[in-house]
């Protein structure tokens, strides 16, 4: 299983935040799970401190390229608050970036308005939902998917809570796997090899809510994240992606949203936060650059020179 590189995509708070409780050479144990044992120690304070700053970080990155298209082409105000400018980083954030290759299936809560616009207008408890990525140039489905959702993040009854980030790349994809508080991962069961935002995620405190699907079914532990539905296939496409959003639904009505909004009287999430030191300390680990190349250097590079070495 593919590892996300922990230097690249870790945030640089984080990373301060982490040398103070694993020590200066934790990088070079990243992969030893032991090494990430010391990290229940950090306090709650500091760690929802870290994280409210890269959400913060993410809401003012969405303002500027916001602010530079509207100054340079005069895009449609729509277009604006579409773009993020009304993102509030105080309400529940869910992240959803990847390719628009119709297996990954970014249109799965969307088959269900009425459900979504209650679920993102709580008055109490309000969601809102970051999506990014392109579609490949040749892949006319996965295009549509984006004109559609795009159409739906533009309706003013949404409130400005769904927003769509225009040029997807690693730049966009740093800002939002370090600044949301929720990673989305929704692929038809079998056809996600990895799913490799989720661990750059991951490592940055963000949950992760999945199908059981690429790392997934290995990384989630039922403590460290969310599963979308179950490891069943059904037969008919419609049949399961119908399964699969109504169990998404009902994941996130009865038990993400609730979780995120509970808070004690200094106003920490702490079972939120409980979460997130359990995500990191067993994900970051296991789905590290470091883990995987030592994976191909022991099961496969070595086998195959000794082999060779054999063979002449
Ligand atoms: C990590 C990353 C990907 C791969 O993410 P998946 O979850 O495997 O789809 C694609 N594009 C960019 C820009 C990335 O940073």
């Amino acid at each position: 299983t593919n590892g996300a590189h922990t230097g690249s995509w870790l945030a640089r708070r984080m990373r301060v935040l982490f040398e103070r409780s694993l020590g200066p050479d934790w990088h070079e144990q990243l992969d030893d799970p032991e090494t990430w044992e010391s990290l229940l120690s950090i306090p709650d304070e500091d760690l929802w401190a870290v994280h409210r700053h890269l959400k913060r970080q993410l809401q003012i990155f969405m303002n500027d390229r916001v602010r530079a298209q509207w100054v340079t082409t005069r895009i449609h105000p729509v277009q604006i608050i579409a773009a993020g400018a009304l993102m509030d980083p105080n309400v529940l954030t869910i992240g959803f970036a990847r390719r628009f290759a119709t297996y990954k299936r970014a249109g799965l809560l969307f088959r269900n308005t009425e459900r979504l616009l209650k679920l993102v207008n709580r008055e109490d408890m309000p969601v809102q939902f970051v999506f990014a990525g392109k579609a490949h140039p040749a892949d006319d489905p996965g295009k549509k998917v984006i004109q559609e959702l795009y159409r739906t993040v533009k309706r003013a009854e949404f409130a400005g809570r769904l927003i769509f980030i225009e040029d997807y790349d690693q730049n966009v994809a740093r800002h939002l796997v370090q600044g949301v508080d929720v990673w989305l991962n929704t692929p038809r069961r079998p056809h996600e090899a990895s799913g490799t935002s989720g661990q750059k995620a991951a490592i940055n405190g963000v949950l992760n809510c999945s199908i059981l699907d690429g790392w997934w079914p290995e990384g989630y532990n039922g403590k460290n994240g969310w599963a979308i539905g179950d490891e069943q296939d059904r037969a008919l496409e419609e049949e399961q992606d119908a399964f699969d959003a109504e169990s998404l639904f009902t994941l996130l009505e009865n038990e993400i949203v609730p979780l995120y909004y509970k808070r004690d009287e200094k106003d920490l999430p702490r079972e939120w936060i409980r979460m997130m030191k359990e995500s990191i300390a067993t994900l970051a680990p296991s789905f590290s650059a470091r883990r995987m190349v030592k994976d191909y250097v022991n099961q496969m590079y070595v086998p195959a020179i000794r082999a060779a070495l054999v063979n002449t």
